[in-house]
This record gives structure tokens, sequence and C-alpha cells, in this order.
């Protein structure tokens, strides 16, 4: 080959001059530092305005513009526009603060783009690392498997096809349900995440073959009902295999009995998962540990480190007891991704063998980072932390006339109404007022067919001037709303 044939070296995405990006760098982690660390001067929320809004339909930006235009237009356009659950009055559904901790190790972690589906590197290390943490803080021995996933809804679906798999053998993916001839059944509360609804359909079961067992007054799983219902199936031709925990419903954070369910699944065979998304992570506070009695002896855990771990989005994990089953249902024989005993493609298993992901981003060193920085303890102390101010908040509530209780307080949700006349769109009315005015962010629910005020009180920044905060809220919106 003559020199006239090879390319010439061309232009790289990076920069010939790394100085001018290196100073903008710097510019945006310290306006990032210094936005987070004044979350309080600001409205939890603002609406996008109509204009900024309708400014997000330009066309495919062809042609380059500089990064300091872009930087300017984050600015000005998307970062005032946030949802505000990094604020400290950010109460809303179940949604973590994130860290400037695990912020910064975002940022590290882009810098390496590791791919972690799998292969023989240092990034799979890391999350080899959690999982063995993650046994040690659920008490699983060292065969259990797990694999970091965006969320615990995915996390549910992915430990109801191990499940599946697990009770056809390896040849049922091949097969497929149907192959079977067999009616599954799975079992869960009413006090259910949508997300496990879902999975039935998603894995084909379909969510008729869900049955949503009713809760007692304190919203646990009521496990007389349960046992019948398992019978009534078995009696049906069915074939129950699945039993969902709660540890920590969305509603009102309930805890079923974890123990009653891990021996009624062992009496009856039944694949036990415990969907801890919110409140699986009170196992690191030695006061509240004693609640999840039974979480031990779960087949599965499904959780959010991005929820009560305060690890910036998303980072969401699955931890099965049996690392072999767990891997049975997912690992396939592809020749792109054959093992090798030496070099980059060793190190088998890999994550992809865990999950349906095959690239998958380093979300485990924004955790290794923060679970190392701040320690287990302290962020087990934050987690008690925010039950204590849920339990402030419901004295609050207790001694204000005009304002009812609708459910018991057991973790770290709080479940309010303001009292007057069409209790339900006044309180919604509340609710979107607070949002609007960027007063408090809490949202609502129905408990027990009553509209609700839910403040879930997970950020580490929410303090007692912020309970201060959402109470004179309501107080002074709902007096004004219900003409008091
Ligand atoms: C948040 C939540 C989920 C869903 O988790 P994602 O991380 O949002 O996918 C499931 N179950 C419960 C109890 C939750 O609180």
């Amino acid at each position: 080959m003559t020199d006239a044939g090879r390319p010439k070296d061309g232009p790289t995405l990076d920069p010939d001059d790394w100085s001018e990006l290196r100073a903008l760098g710097h510019r945006m982690l310290d306006d990032m530092l210094d936005d987070l660390a004044r979350l309080r001067e600001r409205p939890v929320w603002r609406r996008v305005p109509d204009a900024i809004r309708t400014s997000f339909r330009e066309a495919l930006p062809t042609a380059p513009t500089a990064l300091d235009a872009v930087y300017r237009d984050f600015q000005e356009r998307i970062l005032p526009y946030s949802s505000g659950n990094t604020h400290p009055r950010f109460m809303g559904w179940v949604q973590g603060g994130g860290s400037a901790v695990g912020m910064l190790a975002e940022m590290l972690a882009a810098a390496m783009n590791s791919n972690c589906g799998g292969r023989d590197h240092g990034a799979i290390e890391v999350e080899r690392q959690v999982t063995h943490w993650v046994r040690q803080i659920f008490g699983f021995p060292e065969t259990a498997s797990g694999i970091f996933v965006t969320g615990t809804s995915i996390a549910n679906f992915i430990a109801l096809v191990v499940a599946r798999t697990a009770l056809f053998g390896a040849s049922s993916p091949d097969r497929g349900i149907a192959a079977s001839g067999e009616a599954l059944t799975a079992y869960v509360s009413t006090a259910a995440h949508g997300c496990i609804r879902q999975s039935m359909e998603l894995a084909g079961l379909g969510s008729g073959a869900l049955r949503l067992i009713p809760t007692d007054s304190a919203h646990r799983i009521d496990l007389a009902a349960l046992r019948t219902a398992v019978a009534a199936d078995r009696a049906a031709g069915a074939t129950p295999f699945f039993l969902v925990g709660n540890a920590g419903t969305v509603d009102v954070g309930a805890i079923d009995d974890l123990d009653g369910l891990a021996t009624l699944a062992r009496e009856e065979q039944l694949w036990f998962h415990i969907d801890g998304a919110l409140g699986a992570l009170a196992m690191l506070s030695p006061e509240l540990k004693s609640r999840f009695a039974g979480l031990e002896r779960a087949d599965s855990i499904a959780f959010d480190f991005h929820k009560w771990g305060q690890i910036p989005y998303d980072a969401g994990f699955i931890l099965v007891r049996d690392g072999e089953r767990h891997r049975a249902a997912f690992a396939s024989p592809a020749a792109y991704l054959r093992r090798e005993a030496r070099g980059l493609a060793g190190g088998s298993p890999w994550p992809c063998d865990f999950g349906p992901d095959l690239s998958r981003g380093f979300r485990a060193l924004k955790t290794w980072f923060a679970l190392k920085t701040y320690g287990t303890d302290r962020i087990g102390a934050e987690i008690a932390r925010s039950c204590t101010l849920a339990r402030y908040l419901a004295e609050r509530i207790a001694s204000a006339p005009r304002l009812e209780l609708l459910a018991p307080v057991g973790l770290n949700i709080v479940c309010f109404r303001y009292r007057g006349a069409d209790p339900d769109a006044l309180n919604a009315a509340i609710v979107a007022e607070l949002h609007e005015r960027g007063i408090a962010a809490p949202s609502t629910t129905t408990v027990d067919g009553k509209l609700a005020i839910r403040a879930c009180l997970i950020n580490h920044r929410t303090q007692p001037r912020d309970i201060d905060a959402l109470v004179a809220g309501v107080l002074e919106l709902g007096a004004a709303l219900n003409h008091d």
C-alpha cells in the first residue's frame, strides 16, 4: 500500500486546545455546587413558562454551537425548571434528594464512559463490591447475585422472570409460558405499587393472574386472606408461584409482616420477593431494622438507592438469593459475547448475564462513592431522621383542629387533609397551590377513598422548619380556599 492511499489524521470530537473547555468545565462545576448550596433560596418548583416550553421545538442542530452558548441556554431554559426533588421542601411521591458526592462521582463515571454490560475491567469490580455490600446490608449469602438497574420497576420485573424460569427450568425461556399449560398466579396486597401489575403483563402472565389481597387497618397484607386465596387458586387448578411483600408501601409506607410472608411462602413453595423500593434501605438504621424482620428470608429484593439512599438518579438494584437461578434466567450464548479465560473478554459471569440490559452505565460508581464517603451508619441515621420528621409532622397535624391524619405514620409518609366542605377538591387545590407558589411539594393519594395530602419525607435536606412551612402553607391555603 502506498502512502497516497493512507488516510490522514482527521478531526475528532476532542478539542485541539483543552484550555478553553477546561475553564468552562470548572465554571460549570462551581455553578452546580453553588446551585446545590443555595437550593433553599428558591421555590421548590416553578412551572415551565409557555414561551420556554415551546422554545424546545428547534430544528435539528446540524451545525455547531459554541459550548458556552449551549451552557448559557441550559442555565436559562433548563436548570430553573427542575422538578425540585433536590429541594428540602420537596415531599412528593418517593424521590431522593441526591447528593454532591453522588454528583461528582457521576462526572467521573461519565469521563470513564464504562460499558458495564460485561468484560474484564475495574468498573465491573466496583459493581461486584457494591453487590457484596448489598448482601451484607440484607443478610444474604455470598451466593446471592445482584445488579444495578434503572429502578425498582424493572427490578421487580426481573425478579418475576427469575421466579418463572426457576419454576419451569432452563428450557422455559425457549418454549414460553404457554407451553407449560399451567395457569401461574401471583400475590401482593392491594397496596402494591402499579409496577407489579405491569410486570405481570410484561412477563406475559397477565395482570388477571395477580391476586390483590386485602390489607388490615395498618395497610399490611392480610395473611389469612392470602392463605385463603392461595388455597382457592390451587383448588381451581392454578399454580401459585410468586408472592410479593411490601417493605414500605408507596401510599402510606406500611411494612407487611415479612416474616409471616416468608413462612407462608416456604409452606406454599412460592417465590418470596420483596418490593423494597421505598423502605428496604431502612435496614441501615439500627432503630428501624427490627421492623423489617423476615426481609433476610426473601428469595429476591428489589430496591432503589436513588430514593432513601440519596444516590442521584438512577440507581435501582435487584438482589437474588440464588445467583445460579438468577443467571439461568438471562445468560445467553451469543458469539459476539464469547467469554475467554484471558484478556478483556474474561471475568465471566458478566452483569449482562443477570438482566436484559447489555449496554449499561456505571451506576455503581456514584453508589460506591457515596457509601464510602458518608458511611452506611450515617445514611441509616438520615433515614431514621426522616422518620422523626414524619412523627413531628403527625404531631403538628394532631394539634391543628383543622387538620386530620388519614393513615398511621409507620415510616416516613404522612397522609392528612384539611377539613372542609368538598374535602377532595379542597385538598387537591391546596396541593396545587403549594406547588405553584413554590412553598412545598407534597403529592396526593387516596386513602380509604379520601383524597389525602401526602408528604413523603425522604430528602436528607429537609428540616423541622420545612415541616413548619408545609403546615403553615396548608392551614393558610385551606382557610382561604374553604372561606373559613
Ligand atoms: C418507587 C417505587 C417503585 C418503583 O420504583 P422505580 O425506581 O420508580 O422504578 C416500586 N415500588 C414502590 C413501593 C415504590 O415506592
